[in-house]
C-alpha cells in the first residue's frame, strides 16, 4: 500500500461563499401605495426607506400612507366589493387566484431574493419555504373558490366584505398568502399593511395581481408604520379585521374595535415546548430542537422557545445540542450556506439583546455559540439558557429571536404542567417513540398546534392558531375559511 502525502493539519474545511445573485431583478427606487389597481404617491408625499438589515443600506424609499390614503384604499375595496368581486362566480374568482400562484411559482426566485434582502432571512428559507409555501396557499384557495357550498354542509356561505389586514415582518409574502387567498377565495375584497420593515414583497405582489389581471380594488396595500395601521383598523368602512403580529397590539386592535360590528381574528404570540422525552431518537430530536428555534433566526410565532427534557437524558441532549450548535452558519442571508441570518431589525436586535441580559439578571445560566458574525447588520449569536424557572421573563415572555429556555422535568404531568403554564397557547412539540405517549401529550397541551417528532410543519389544508393570549380564529384549510364567510 503506498503512502500517501497529503496533510490536513491547517485545511479550512468550511464551505466556500456560495451567494444566490441579486442580478437577475431590478427593485424600483420608489414604491408608491398600490390602490384601486394603481401605485400611487401618498398624499401626504411622505416616504420611509426599507433597509437591508444584513448591511445597514437602504433598498428602496416606501410611500407612508395616512389616513386619507387608507380611506381611499377602503372605498376602492369596497367599489370593487360592491359592483365586481361579490357578483362574480366562484368558479371564475378562482380563475384569478390560480393565475396568481402560478406567477407567484413565476417569479419565486426573484421574490425569494427581495424576501432575504429585505428581511434578513437565510436565502435557503425563503427559497424553499417562505416562496413555495406562499404559491400553494394560492392554489389550495382557488380550489377551494367554487366549492364554499360544500364547505358548511347545510349553510350558504356568501362573502363578509371588506378585509382590513395587518401583518407582521417574519414571514412578509407567507402572511400576505396566509391573510389575502382565503379573504379573497370566499368573495371578499382586501386592504392590506405589511410590516414597516418588510413592505417589499407585498409590493411586488400587487404587481403580480396587475400581471393577473385581478380586478382593480380588490387588493390594495398601504404601506407606513404602526400609525398606518391603526387608522385601518379605526375606518369605519371595514366589516373584518385580520392581525397577525404582537399580543400587545392585537389586545389594542381588539379594544379600538369594541362595539363595533366588525369581525376579528388574532394571532399573536407564543411561547411553545418542545418536549423531549428518554425514550425519543435524541438525534434527530436534537435537529428539531434546532430546527423549533433557530429556523428564521427565531422570528416564529410558533418557535419551540422553551425545551423540556426529561431530565435522565437532559446532559445527553444539552451537549449535543451545543455540538450541533456550534456548527450553525450565522451571516449573509444570500449565502445558500447559511443557517441563520440578520435579525430582521435593530429595534428587534436590541429587544432581543435585553433579554440576553434580562436571563442573566435572573440567575439563569447562557450559552452562545462562537461562530464569526459580519460586522454590518443586526446579528445574534445562537442562544440558550440553562438553570431558568419556570417564573423567569425568558420562560414566559415570547423573545422573536434565537435563544432557547432549557427546562427539565421527571414525569409526563409535570412536562405538562410546565408546557401549559405561560399565558401562551399556539404550539407545541413531543419528541418520544411511544405514540400513546404522542396522544396523551397532545390531549394534554392548550394549543392550537403540535408536532410529534417534528417541528415547524406547514400546509395550507392545515388549520393554525391559538388560544390564550396567542389569539382566536383559525388560518388555512376548512377552518381558515370560516372567518371569511357568513353562514346562512
Ligand atoms: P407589531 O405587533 O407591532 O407589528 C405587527 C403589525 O402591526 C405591523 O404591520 C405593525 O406595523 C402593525 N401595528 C403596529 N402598531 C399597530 C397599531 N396600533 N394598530 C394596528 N397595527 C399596528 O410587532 P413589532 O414589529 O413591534 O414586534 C414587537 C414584538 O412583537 C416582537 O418582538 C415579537 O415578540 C412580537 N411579534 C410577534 C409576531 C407573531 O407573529 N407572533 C409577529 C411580529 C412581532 P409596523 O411594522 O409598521 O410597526
Amino acid at each position: 500500500m503506498t503512502e500517501t502525502n497529503i496533510s490536513t493539519k491547517g485545511s479550512d474545511w468550511g464551505y466556500a461563499p456560495a451567494p444566490e445573485s441579486a442580478d437577475h431583478f431590478k427593485l424600483n427606487e420608489q414604491y408608491g401605495l398600490f390602490i384601486g389597481g394603481k401605485f400611487v404617491p401618498a398624499g401626504s408625499g411622505k416616504r420611509f426607506a426599507t433597509i437591508n438589515p444584513a448591511n445597514e443600506k437602504a433598498l428602496a424609499q416606501i410611500a407612508d400612507a395616512g389616513e386619507k390614503d387608507v380611506d381611499k384604499a377602503v372605498k376602492a375595496a369596497r367599489t370593487a366589493y360592491e359592483k365586481v368581486w361579490r357578483k362574480m362566480s366562484g368558479r371564475e374568482r378562482g380563475k384569478y387566484l390560480y393565475r396568481i400562484a402560478r406567477i407567484i411559482q413565476e417569479r419565486a426566485r426573484e421574490l425569494a431574493v427581495v424576501e432575504s434582502m429585505d428581511g434578513g432571512k437565510p436565502i435557503r428559507e425563503s427559497r424553499d419555504v417562505d416562496i413555495p409555501l406562499a404559491a400553494a396557499h394560492f392554489f389550495y384557495h382557488a380550489g377551494w373558490a367554487d366549492k364554499l357550498g360544500y364547505a358548511f354542509p347545510g349553510k350558504s356561505a356568501s362573502p363578509i366584505g371588506v378585509a382590513g389586514q395587518i401583518i407582521p415582518w417574519n414571514f412578509p409574502l407567507l402572511m400576505v398568502a396566509w391573510k389575502v387567498a382565503p379573504a379573497l377565495a370566499c368573495g371578499n375584497t382586501v386592504v392590506l399593511k405589511p410590516a414597516e420593515t418588510t413592505p417589499l414583497t407585498a409590493l411586488l405582489f400587487a404587481e403580480i395581481c396587475q400581471e393577473a389581471g385581478l380586478p382593480d380594488g380588490v387588493f390594495n396595500c398601504i404601506t407606513g408604520a404602526g400609525s398606518t395601521g391603526a387608522a385601518l383598523v379605526k375606518h369605519p368602512g371595514l366589516d373584518k379585521v385580520a392581525f397577525t403580529g404582537s399580543t400587545d397590539v392585537g389586545k389594542a386592535i381588539q379594544k379600538s374595535l369594541a362595539g363595533r360590528s366588525t369581525k376579528l381574528t388574532l394571532e399573536l404570540g407564543g411561547k411553545a415546548a418542545n418536549i423531549i422525552f428518554e425514550d425519543a431518537a435524541i438525534d434527530q430530536a436534537v435537529e428539531g430542537i434546532i430546527n423549533g428555534i433557530f429556523f428564521n433566526q427565531g422570528h416564529v410565532c410558533c418557535a419551540g422557545s422553551r425545551l423540556l427534557v426529561q431530565e435522565s437524558v437532559e446532559q445527553v441532549v444539552v451537549e449535543k445540542l451545543k455540538a450541533r450548535m456550534e456548527h450553525l452558519i450565522v451571516g449573509d442571508p444570500l449565502d445558500k450556506n447559511t443557517d441563520i441570518g440578520a435579525i430582521n431589525s435593530k429595534a428587534q436586535c436590541e429587544r432581543i439583546r435585553d433579554y440576553l441580559k434580562v436571563g442573566q439578571d435572573e440567575g439563569a445560566e447562557l450559552f452562545q455559540t462562537k461562530c464569526p458574525v459580519p460586522e454590518k447588520g443586526y446579528w445574534i449569536r445562537p442562544s440558550f439558557f440553562t438553570k431558568v424557572a419556570q417564573s423567569h421573563r425568558i420562560v414566559q415572555e415570547e423573545i422573536f429571536g434565537p435563544v432557547l429556555a432549557i427546562q427539565s422535568f421527571r414525569t409526563l404531568d409535570e412536562a405538562l404542567e410546565k408546557a401549559n403554564n405561560t399565558p401562551y397557547g399556539l404550539s407545541g412539540g413531543v419528541w418520544t417513540d411511544k405514540g400513546a405517549k404522542i396522544f396523551k401529550v397532545t390531549r394534554g397541551i392548550k394549543a392550537g398546534v403540535i408536532w410529534a417528532n417534528t417541528f415547524n410543519k406547514f400546509d395550507p389544508s392545515s388549520p393554525f392558531g391559538g388560544y390564550k393570549e396567542s389569539g382566536y380564529g383559525r388560518e388555512g384549510g376548512r377552518h381558515g375559511l370560516r372567518p371569511y364567510v357568513e353562514l346562512s
